[in-house]
């Protein structure tokens, strides 16, 4: 990496080491009334017993969630990975490779990212950098199956079957890993500036007599002149997904998320959740941050440029002070089989936003357009006939009258009834 130590960033000296003794692995929540294993539950934003109803409050933390800096980390706390309390082993989903981290002695039989059965064996959970922070599930189960209901019915050309689906409502609450970095970042650039100008073009046109003309017009022009410069920028909490389980275009949609308000990893938060494990390690995840962070930079080069146009032809930036979370951020997931393929709907567990993929019924979308067409060509019948009639009509009328006009011709040439002093018309001579 191409970063530099920054005299100026933050003395780490005041962290937590980052194997930090947590409570011992096989740790669990023990229900103070009754001893059943306590949940976390997401509406009281407390331990909850599920079989004498007892609530423990997870009280608010006033420690702040303690971001690592890159160089120490990679210096003295590489390789120092520990485990997560009451995680003490994991399965690998052999069909997507998410590793989902399992509580003690809880068993899961499906992948909650791609509905698998989970044929591998669990293992003894591996170690990694422990989050250093979570946003807590807000949104309770019946509420994120509610906004995953209401997104259902929106959908247009569902196969029944989803419908159906909808209605079991199996939604698995889980924390997805993530990476969260931040950076100052020195940028120099290369490149031109386009700046445009009106010319008078001359140009000859055949007129209509075939007569040769001169004639001139305005043009745009762009002048380019070579520029460079510097550009800085500080880059906070840039997110990255930190697995590969799900399909990224689906994760970021899901956001907002308030990372402002991540709070302090506490394990009593994972209680009754699935976890998953980071599989997109600390370097990869920051060679995407850095992506995200030059598609920024290379706008900022661009409006630090100026002019009508921009061309870029070099740009060098330097990352100084970077700093790196782990954090765990909570998702209710459906995900289902339909057909051959797989279908995942993703609930943001504090927002209640709803991103997915669905199947389309094409026998719904069939029916629909032969609909559509079929009311088309009544619309068509009905208009040609209305047409067709009204035609009929206009020439009924003056018909009517001629014949009417005709017939009191003819009375008055001839009266009825005819007799010695009304003769028949023929008969007058
Ligand atoms: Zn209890
Ligand atoms: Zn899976």
């Amino acid at each position: 990496m191409s970063s530099s130590t920054d005299p100026q960033a933050p003395s780490s000296a005041g962290m937590p080491p980052l194997a930090a003794k947590g409570p011992p692995a096989d740790r669990k929540f023990p229900c103070k009334k009754c001893g059943a294993r306590l949940d976390f539950d997401p509406a009281s934003r407390a331990l909850h017993c599920p079989y004498c109803g007892f609530l423990e409050r997870i009280e608010p933390s006033s420690r702040e969630v303690q971001a690592t800096n890159w160089d120490e980390y990679w210096e003295n706390h590489a390789g120092q990975e520990t485990t997560i309390a009451g995680r003490s082993s994991q399965v690998t989903c052999a069909a997507c490779g998410a590793v989902v981290l399992l509580e003690d002695r809880v068993a899961a039989d499906r992948c909650p990212y791609c509905v698998a059965f989970l044929e591998n064996k669990p293992e003894e959970a591996q170690a990694l950098i422990p989050p250093a922070g979570l946003l807590p599930f807000a949104i309770p189960e019946r509420q994120a199956r509610d906004a995953f209901n209401d997104w259902i019915a929106r959908r247009w050309f569902a196969p029944n079957g989803l419908y159906q689906f909808a209605n079991l409502g199996q939604l698995s609450g889980v924390y997805v890993p993530f990476w969260t970095y931040d950076s100052m970042t020195y940028t120099h650039y290369t490149g031109e500036r386009g700046d445009d100008y009106t010319d008078t073009e001359t140009y000859t046109e055949t007129d209509a007599n075939g007569q040769q003309v001169t004639k001139t017009r305005q043009v745009t022009k762009t002048r380019w002149t070579p520029v460079s410069g510097e550009v800085q920028h500080f880059f906070e909490n840039v997110l990255v997904y930190a697995s590969r389980s799900m399909p990224e275009y689906y994760v970021y949609k899901l956001e907002p998320w308030e990372l402002p308000r991540v709070e302090e990893f506490r394990p009593e938060f994972l209680s009754g959740f699935q976890t998953e494990r980071y599989t997109v390690g600390l370097r990869d995840g920051f060679g995407k941050a850095r992506e995200m962070m030059d598609v920024q930079i290379r706008r900022l080069c661009e409006q630090d440029i100026g002019g009508n146009h921009q061309r870029l032809s070099a740009v060098h930036t330097q990352h100084v002070g970077v700093t790196f979370k782990h954090v765990l951020l909570p998702l209710w997931l459906a995900a289902y089989r339909y057909g051959d393929q797989t279908y995942r709907i993703l609930v943001n567990g504090r927002t209640g936003k709803v991103v997915g993929s669905r199947p389309y019924s094409w026998i719904k979308i069939t029916l629909f357009v032969l609909a559509i067409l079929a009311i088309i060509l009544a619309a068509i019948l009905v208009f040609s006939q209305l047409a067709r009639s009204g035609r009929a009509q206009r020439s009924a009328y003056p018909a009517d009258r001629e014949a009417e006009r005709r017939a009191q011709a003819c009375a008055l040439a001839s009266p009825w009834p005819p007799g010695p002093n009304n003769p028949p018309a023929s008969m007058v001579p």
